[in-house]
Parts: C-alpha cells; structure tokens; sequence
C-alpha cells in the first residue's frame, strides 16, 4: 500500500514530503490500550501534565525532583538509610550505572538469570568487563535460597549478588527475600533489579538490606518512559567513589550534584519528570503499592481465568506467575499466526506482545498502566472476535 504523503514547507523554505501519518495527531481517547509489559498506557492526567516547558535550574524542577525523590524512598522503606537517583535513560541504563558503580574493581557479580533480563545483567557486565560469575536457573520455576548458597559457597572471591526481581520475559517472580538473606548471612552485598515490580509490590529496602536497586518510571510508576531509578544505600553509594565507568552513568557523582543544587548534572529530561511527579500523586491517591497491586492482580486474576476458559495454556503455574505480565502458549491450530492476532487486536483497540526467545512460540498480555479489570474484559472479547475471524479453533497448545 502507498504511503500518503504531504508536502511541508520549512521556516527557510525548503519543502519536505512527509508520511501523512506523522502528520497527524490521535485524540488521547482514541488510542489504543497498551496491554505491554512497558512502556504501558498512561492517564490522560499523567500525560496532560507535560505540556509545560521550564528551565532546569526553575524551582518547580528542584520540587518536582525531589518530592519524586522522596516519594519513592518512602514507599521502600528507604529514608534515611537509602537514596533516590534519577538517570536520564530506559531501565537498562539503571542496570549500567549500577553494575559499573557498585561493583569496585577487586570485587566480582554473581549474576542470576532465569530470562531475558538476567541476561541482560550479563550482558552489560560482560559489556563493561565487570569481574563476573553467573547461574542459570530454570525459566518456569523460582531458584531457591540453596542454590544461591552453593553458587556463592562454590566461589568465594564474590562480593556482590544480582538478580531480577520480576524477570519481565515469563512473568516469574524470584524469592527476593530469601535470597537476601542469603546475602546477609554470607556478607554479600545485594543489587536487585526490580524494574518490572517497582511500585507494584513491597519492597523494604532496610529489610531487604540491599546495597542498589533498579527502577525505571515507565512499568508499575506509571510514568513515561525516559527516566531510571536507583535506589541506593548511602553508606555504599559513598564507597563507589571514582568507581564510575563512565560520566553520564556515574551515581555517585549525579547523587552529590543533587545533593548539593537539587539538579541533575546535564539536562534533566524536564517534561517526564513533571509526568513522573503526576503519575506518583496518581500512585499515592490510588492507594500506594497495596491498591496498585491489587488492581493488576484482578486484572490478572480475569485474563488467566478467561483465556484458560477459551482453551489456552499460561506458561507458568500461578503460584509462582506475577500479575504483571501473563504469557500463553500459542494456540495448536494451522490458521494461527502472532501478526494476524496482533492486527485484529490492534484493530480492536488492544495492542498486545509476542514471547521472547526464552520462551518460544507464545505470546503475552500485560496487566499493568491504566488497565483495569473491566478493559481485561473487553480484551477478552477482542481476542475471541479476532480469532474467529482468523479461523482458529483449537486453543490448547501444541503437544511437545
Ligand atoms: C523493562 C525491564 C528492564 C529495562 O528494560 P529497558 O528496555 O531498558 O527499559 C530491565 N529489567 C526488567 C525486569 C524489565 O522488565
């Protein structure tokens, strides 16, 4: 099909020819629902609250910092031990700055991984040339606090710990606490990547005693995308001192600057952190991290339980399943196809997400943004409607 095209004409001039779909601007109302585990689909509120321009160095930029600042200490149970940085980047940038900082030359990771996203943890140590070690544990079932001690037992020159919380790719959640305490008893320090669970579950952070954890606005926050999160303890942060691999990433000195000035070192990206600010008053109104968790919970609770009634299978057991994202196998039957099921949905005002590699031949639904059961329910109906139309019967997976 052709792409429409219309003619533009520049400040000085010249004349572009640009696509007419770049041209044009979808009423708020009208696009479709986000059923992605990030980004995920904003309040009108949240968004609304970033047309307003301010110079960085404005005192509604130092509030705006520093109550998102304080906002996310308080529901981790981190004021006073813990500190809030915020870096200019998506979640990964987080994982960088984190594992370039806090792991000192002489030191070396244990890395964890289950899924994609321990991966990734891998992946930029190795990136960085971070001293390393890592276990692989099943995709479908948590690892246990054992296998961590005989990881760690099994070698001794390990300083610090990683691992994922929520591991995004499956929708597993890994024992957090218990593998804390691991950490605490052997004298390892914890780094936690909860970008996909931050906001969404409790988190104490002077229980859990960790020494960095990862957030990024736009999953659980309900903020847009653009902004990482580090929680960190300040008594480790400080040793991390010139540990910086690099200068847009280095916590330590972000955290003294805005210690100091209440600012960021460069340009802070002014326009998402209004929108975080609004997206934590909407958290904080809702009802904190309990009344968010129980939203997405229902939601979950509605998209397991109707999906499994047409006929298809979740990936994961649900005692172990997040409510955050849910992955189903794909359905056995020749007229399927991910794309035509995305269109149809897409078409019907849902955008959903294919499997990772971890998990092939799957697909999955997310329950996070401004879902709510009620839209599950709608999605439900979608999905029923496109796959009729695609001709696809038999729901149950194919047999191994
Ligand atoms: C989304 C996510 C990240 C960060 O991914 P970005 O693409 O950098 O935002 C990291 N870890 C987990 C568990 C995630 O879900």
């Amino acid at each position: 099909m052709p792409v429409a095209l219309r003619q533009v004409h520049g400040p000085l001039g010249y004349a572009w020819n640009l696509p007419e779909a770049a041209m044009t601007e979808t009423p708020i109302e009208d696009e479709p629902l986000m059923l992605t585990p990030g980004p995920s689909t904003l309040s009108a509120r949240v968004k609304r609250a970033m047309l307003h321009d301010y110079a960085s160095g404005e005192e509604k930029m130092v509030s705006t910092i520093a109550f998102c600042r304080d906002y996310l200490l308080d529901i981790c149970n981190g004021k006073g031990s813990h500190t809030a940085i915020p870096l200019v980047g998506s979640g990964t940038s987080g994982v960088e700055a984190v594992i370039g900082g806090f792991v000192p030359e002489n030191g070396k990771l244990l890395i964890h991984t289950n899924g994609i996203y321990g991966d990734r943890l891998l992946e930029v140590a190795r990136r960085i040339r971070t001293p390393h070690a890592s276990f692989r544990t099943a995709p479908y079932t948590p690892p246990t606090a054992q296998q961590f001690e005989e990881a760690l037992r099994a070698d001794p020159a390990i300083t610090h710990v990683m691992v994922v919380h929520c591991e995004t790719s499956t929708g597993i959640m890994n024992p957090l606490a218990e593998i804390a305490a691991v950490c605490r008893r052997m004298g390892k320090s914890l780094l936690v990547d909860a970008v996909a669970s931050f906001g969404a579950f409790e988190i104490d952070a002077r229980a859990l005693a960790f020494d960095a954890l990862v957030c990024s606005a736009n999953k659980g926050l309900q903020a847009p995308p653009g902004l990482a999160w580090v929680v960190a303890k300040r008594a480790a942060l400080e040793e991390t001192k010139g540990n910086g691999h690099s200068l847009t990433l280095d916590l330590w000195d972000q955290h003294q600057h805005l210690e100091r000035t209440g600012q960021f070192r460069f340009t802070p990206a002014t326009h998402l952190l209004l929108a975080m600010a609004e997206a934590l008053r909407e958290h904080a109104e809702e009802g904190g991290v309990p009344a968010r968790q129980a939203r997405y919970r229902a939601s979950w609770r509605r998209l397991v339980d109707g999906m499994r009634q047409m006929g298809f299978s979740t990936l994961l057991d649900d005692a172990v399943a997040s409510p955050i994202v849910a992955t189903f196998h794909d359905p056995d039957d020749p007229a399927y196809a991910f794309s035509k099921l995305y269109l149809g949905m897409k078409q019907r005002g849902f955008v959903i997400f294919p499997g990772r590699l971890a998990a092939a031949n799957t697909f999955r639904i997310a329950c996070i943004g401004v879902v709510t059961e009620a839209d599950i329910g709608r999605a439900l109906d979608a999905l029923a409607e496109t796959l009729a139309e695609m001709g696809v019967r038999r729901m149950g997976r194919a047999a191994a």
